[in-house]
């Protein structure tokens, strides 16, 4: 439990999606009143899934919430990929057993809104933490031992310290790294859940499947203890639309998609409304945070999802930041910069090799046979090596 100066003011965190509520939980955990001000209406996570690495249940563990995100979620027994226009196995990666007892925690996929109601649910049963939605926060300023937050309202807020968590268009962020817009990628994914029956049952699989294709690829892969069913279409396109969540025309998936493996075309034909998000990040930068206040998970280190890690990262994010917060209770600025420290590589390392993967999974041609080759004969214990430097942390 954390020592404190006296000041009762809770830390204030800005935006409650993962990496807000994690955020929240671990501090409050430690002893921290904390105060969420959420822009929405209502605290909801978007219809799609997610995938979670080990590293992301060594820090739930940590924070008692492991087995609750567990039990809503499916555990795939392989992460596999195919070429999408030969329709051959190009790698193949164990997820059970020898998984675990290499990584000590498990692989999971889950639905969003799921992972997002386990923390919601943690956050309400938490006497210190409370939680605001129509409040966005519009500007702060450091004054005296604390910050003053100014929502859209006019209304002022204070707290200790701010914690920037409202996600890839922080504006936050803008106050305190100041670099502009987002990098737009090029490249859109185009997002979809279907109910268990809704899959041909010849094409149900209950691997992460991955059919790389030139210049797209196409994942799926069961949510919710099977019942229902992923999939994401990723291609490349000089289309931009700022935010997330539009609704995605089915003829520019099918231009980019033509030609490429029935098994992948009769998937996508079962899809009557697709979710599109042009996919955005940033460089990797040292310093996210100034005196009582700093960023975390896509504010901090926005990332390409080839990696699957933005929420991973943001979870781990913030469990180190309530570890560091503390270990310096009375000194968060110190606290602050602790956190940092101890996050920018490892962050910024996967913000940069997200785009190495999305290389890697849209290669054509020769690159596509170099992939096969680098891939093909590779032992699991050789791919656990590849991504241990992620798995193995934080
Ligand atoms: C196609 C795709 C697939 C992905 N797949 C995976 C995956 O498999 N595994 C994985 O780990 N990650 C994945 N990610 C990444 C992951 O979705 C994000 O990294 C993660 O959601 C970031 O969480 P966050 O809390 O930092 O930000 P967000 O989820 O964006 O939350 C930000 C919150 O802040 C609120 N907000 C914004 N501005 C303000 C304001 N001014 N005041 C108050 N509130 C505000 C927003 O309403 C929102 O609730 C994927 C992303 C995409 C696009």
């Amino acid at each position: 439990m954390a020592h404190y100066d006296g000041d009762a003011a809770p830390i204030l965190v800005a935006g409650g999606g993962i990496g807000g509520l994690v955020a929240a939980f671990a501090l409050a955990r430690q002893g921290f009143p904390v105060r969420i001000l959420e822009q929405a209406s209502e605290f909801r996570e978007v219809g799609a899934g997610i995938q979670l690495g080990p590293n992301v249940f060594r820090v739930l563990d940590k924070i008692g919430l492991k087995e609750a995100v567990l039990g809503d979620s499916h555990q795939p027994p392989a992460q596999e990929m195919r070429d999408a226009l030969t329709g051959k196995l190009i790698t193949r990666i164990p997820l059970g057993a020898e998984f675990v007892a290499r990584f000590g925690q498990p692989y999971a996929v889950t639905h969003r809104a799921d992972i997002h109601g386990i923390l919601l649910n943690a956050c309400q049963g938490n006497d210190l933490i409370t939680m605001e939605t129509n409040r966005r926060v519009d500007g702060f300023k450091e004054q005296g031992n604390g910050v003053v937050v100014r929502l859209e309202s006019g209304e002022e807020i204070k707290g200790r310290a701010l914690i920037g968590c409202d996600g890839m268009w922080s504006g936050i962020r803008e106050s305190i790294v100041g670099d502009g817009k987002p990098r737009v990628s090029g490249h859109i994914a185009y997002r979809a859940v279907l109910k268990r029956a809704e899959v041909p049952a010849d094409l149900w699989r209950p691997d992460v499947v991955l059919w790389a294709g030139p210049r797209t690829h196409f994942v799926h892969y069961p949510l919710r203890r099977g019942e229902l069913y992923n999939l994401v279409a990723v291609f490349h396109s000089d289309r931009y639309e700022e935010g997330w969540d539009a609704e995605g025309s089915k003829e520019l998936l099918w231009q980019h998609f033509k030609g490429q493996r029935p098994e992948v075309l009769r998937m996508l034909e079962r899809i009557e409304t697709w979710r599109m998000w042009v996919l955005c990040d940033r460089e990797p930068v040292k310093e996210w945070s100034k005196g009582r206040v700093t960023l975390l998970g896509d504010a901090a280190h926005p990332m390409l999802q080839y990696l699957a890690q933005g929420a991973c990262m943001a979870a781990e994010d913030a469990v180190v930041l309530a570890e560091k917060a503390a270990a310096a209770p009375n000194n968060l600025p110190a606290a602050f910069k602790a956190y940092e420290q101890a996050r920018y590589l490892r962050t910024g390392r996967v913000q940069i090799m997200a785009r190495v993967y999305g290389e890697f999974y849209h290669a054509r041609g020769v690159a596509a046979e170099l992939r096969y080759l680098a891939l093909a004969d590779r032992t699991p214990e050789q791919a656990y090596d590849g991504i241990a430097w992620l798995y193995g942390g934080p």
